[in-house]
């Protein structure tokens, strides 16, 4: 078998064996329901108390302000229907951006459907959003602004501070941020970034799928999504995922603990890729922002060559990435994201996205260095349109 080259750590990221070490209890003898009273479920319901502490410390806020829940698609849905039915009296018009994730604008159209009126800000060329231009979209009737930490497809880092500040001044709305890409990636607490309501999942930090949390400042006025059982304060019905919560606090506490080494090993393997592949590869770009970008994301629109064309020929090298683009009803679909940035359809079919983890070498560099320029050029020789 061709030994595995993994760079698709945006995606998702290999469990980390400490991690396995703490949910190990709960998937075993300790498969108590944290809601008993007997010892097992009590036990149970102490790890879940400790876990939370552990999370709430992470990200500087108070152990009630943390709501586990199954990720970061629950944790995006939950801030906006749940800011919506509650707050909805109050105004009728949230703000997002053009780029983020799927589930955030999803969210966002299913506001619009309830009458609702959503403001998509557009980004510039690198991805970043406007503080001014948000500071001109906030109204009276304001209740969410909702804009992505950092992006997913591009690694660019968003000037959450600023803009939960400008929202702050200007109006009453609530400020929710989608940090699923940047958390364990870039050191900062809740009160730094300035925001209401955070989303994170622990499956893009070596934490376990299927389990991540939203925290929600005290005073936030928040609808329980879930119905069912007093879970999470009332706020989340549903036994509680034991395993999948000591997992994802045994990764925050990894990634706090390791960030400076991690942040080092990462830039630099990343830096080493957006430096080689632009230097090897003719008409290659790099999107995103140069600088504000994620430690691990390097991403590039390479002319002339499909995206997807690329992922199965490093597919068949034993190399793991991604391509923005997805594949709807049997065509290819550019991602939305290269298309905010302002690329044309078909250029935006020709994205790559490499994000490296800190399992990787230099040797899985050298790799990817060596064998890409060869893939690129043998997709341009046989495409009908010339790259140049
Ligand atoms: N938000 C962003 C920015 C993401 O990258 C992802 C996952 O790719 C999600 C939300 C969804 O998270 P989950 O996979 O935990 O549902």
């Amino acid at each position: 078998m061709i030994p595995m080259v993994y760079l698709d750590h945006s995606a998702t990221t290999p469990l980390d064996p400490e991690v396995l070490e703490a949910m190990m209890p709960y998937l075993t003898e300790e498969f108590g329901n944290a809601s008993s009273v007997y010892g097992l479920g009590q036990r149970a319901r102490q790890a879940i108390d400790q876990a939370r502490d552990e999370v709430a410390d992470f990200y500087g806020v108070a152990a009630k302000e943390v709501i586990f829940t199954s990720g970061g698609t629950e944790g995006d849905n939950f801030a906006f229907q749940g800011i919506a039915r509650r707050n909805g009296d109050r105004g009728r018009h949230v703000i997002t951006s053009t780029i983020e994730h799927d589930a955030v604008l999803r969210s966002a159209e299913a506001l619009e459907r309830d009458g609702f009126e959503v403001t998509r800000l557009r980004v510039d060329r690198f991805g970043l959003v406007d503080p001014d231009a948000l500071r001109q979209a906030l109204r009276s009737d304001t209740i969410l602004v909702s804009i992505m930490h950092a992006n997913n497809e591009i690694g660019t880092i968003e000037p959450i501070r600023e803009l939960a500040a400008v929202t702050r001044e200007h109006s009453d709305a609530y400020f929710h941020t989608d940090a699923v890409q940047s958390t364990g990636k870039i050191a900062t607490t809740v009160d730094e970034l300035g925001v209401d309501l955070l989303t994170m999942s622990a499956h893009k930090l070596h934490g376990p799928k299927g389990v991540g949390c939203l925290v929600v400042r005290s005073g936030v006025r928040l609808t329980p999504q879930m119905l069912g059982g007093g879970h999470e304060r009332n706020r989340r019905a549903g036994t509680e995922n034991v395993a999948g919560i000591a997992g994802l606090a045994r990764a925050v506490g990894i990634a706090r603990r390791d960030l400076e080494a991690n942040t080092a090993h990462l830039t630099r393997l990343r830096d080493r890729l957006i430096e080689g592949v632009l230097n090897r590869i003719p008409h290659a770009a790099l999107t995103g922002h140069p600088k504000q970008r994620l430690p691990h994301h390097a991403s590039f629109l390479f002319e002339g060559v499909e995206g997807e064309s690329l992922l199965l020929q490093l597919d068949m090298e034993g190399i793991a990435a991604s391509s923005g683009s997805a594949c709807t009803s049997g065509s290819l679909e550019p991602s939305h994201v290269i298309l905010a940035i302002g690329h044309p359809r078909d250029r935006a079919l020709g994205s790559l996205r490499l994000s490296v983890g800190k399992g990787n070498t230099d040797a899985d560099i050298d790799l990817v260095l060596e064998r890409l320029p060869q893939m690129v050029a043998r997709l341009r020789a046989m495409a009908p349109i010339s790259a140049a």
